[in-house]
């Protein structure tokens, strides 16, 4: 990240805040008045023994407020200090004052078993993409969504010295659809103590399917992809965007690098500068014929690491977009078929969404 300066300080309750701007701003030196306390909670992990995985049970985070009137991710005013003591930002990045996982993470030796309870360590960061409370992701220039994407891949390289993080990811939950508490534009990061339940079913798969055939799972889905050409919506020299084949969303898009990268920290500089535009018009694609508050998951999934900290070659970085937006003003919600037996049923054909949105970004580029 040669051309940002970081510059830190310490909140009223002991977390760290982050400041990146392109010039050394200063800003690290304005001080958070408000008044001390505890600070965060942490939560436990309990095990399920049907479906060996650990769920996380963060009491505390009930109380963290619901779409405030004073926002806490603005600069601070006279009359509302907020999570940015310094009066402007350009991009800021803080630990999260109600996480699902906090604690230094130690050796995952906690026997799983039925009623195995356990700390929920781990690391969760806030990265505020701007000051401006009314922008959004998808309507900042294209240098900052860059500069933005070089500030994830370096929490990504610092997260994963802790001990015993396993995988870490960057996501951006959008509209009030999918539930988000504040709208300013922002987007978390999660340091994980363990591989989540999702990343290690694919990456069983993907581990078990080089053993068997000695090839790399992600890079024939993407070969597959680009062969059938009909859910591709855009290709650039270094990323490819489609609808997949299985989508299970009715608004589904994953983007991959044309070369196997195990993570952010991977990235060049022509990457985070082809990826920033490629985003921001598949985004802007999808809020064209709807309102910009449509709601939307984003997620960068990264190679997990081994117990003992190893990238043993298998994962891969991929970018991912889902939206429960079905048509204009109808949403899919997760009923009892997909949120309870896990068996999702598609209202969209990923082919017609690649289509639809290939127009919208065809109509956008030459308008
Ligand atoms: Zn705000």
């Amino acid at each position: 990240m040669p051309d940002l300066q970081e510059e830190t300080a310490t909140l009223f309750d002991g977390r760290i805040l982050r400041y990146f701007d392109v010039v050394n701003s200063g800003r690290a030196a304005a001080t958070d008045q408000r008044r001390a306390d505890s600070g965060p909670a942490q939560g436990q992990q309990r095990w399920d023994p049907l479906r060996q995985e650990w769920v996380t049970v963060s009491a505390a985070r009930n109380g963290r407020p619901l779409l405030p009137v004073d926002c806490p991710l603005c600069p601070t005013t006279t009359g509302n200090p907020t999570e940015i003591p310094a009066q402007d930002y350009y991009i800021a990045v803080f630990d999260n004052r109600f996480p699902s996982f906090t604690g230094t993470p130690t050796r995952s030796d906690q026997s799983a078993e039925l009623g195995a309870e356990r700390p929920a360590n781990g690391h969760c960061e806030v990265v505020c993409f701007s000051a401006d409370h009314a922008s959004a992701y998808h309507q900042l220039d294209t240098k900052r969504i860059a500069d933005i994407l070089s500030v994830q891949a370096q929490r990504t390289a610092e997260l994963f010295e802790r001990p015993d993080v396993r995988e870490v990811t960057c996501f951006e939950n959008r509209g009030v659809d999918i539930g988000v508490t504040l709208h300013h534009p922002h987007g978390q990061i999660y340091a994980y103590p363990d591989v989540t339940p999702t990343t290690a079913l694919q990456y069983t798969n993907a581990l078990r399917h080089r053993r068997d055939t000695g090839k790399d799972l992600f890079q024939e889905i993407l070969d597959f992809e680009v062969r059938a050409g009909e859910r591709i919506i855009a290709e650039t020299d270094h990323w490819v965007a489609f609808v997949p084949h299985s989508a299970r969303w009715p608004c589904e898009i994953h983007i991959y690098p044309t070369t196997g990268l195990r993570d952010l920290t991977e990235l060049d500089e022509p990457r985070i500068h082809g990826f920033a535009p490629l985003v921001k018009s598949i985004l802007a694609a999808m809020t064209t014929d709807l309102s910009d508050d449509v709601p939307y998951m984003t997620a960068w999934r990264q190679a997990p690491r081994t117990a003992d900290g190893r990238f043993d070659g298998v994962g891969r970085l991929r970018f991912e977009i889902v939206s429960p937006r079905r048509s204009a003003g109808k949403l899919k919600y997760l009923a009892s078929s997909e949120a309870l037996m896990g068996a999702f049923v598609n209202d969209v054909a990923p082919e017609s969404l690649a289509e639809h949105l290939r127009t919208h970004l065809n109509t956008r580029e030459s308008a």
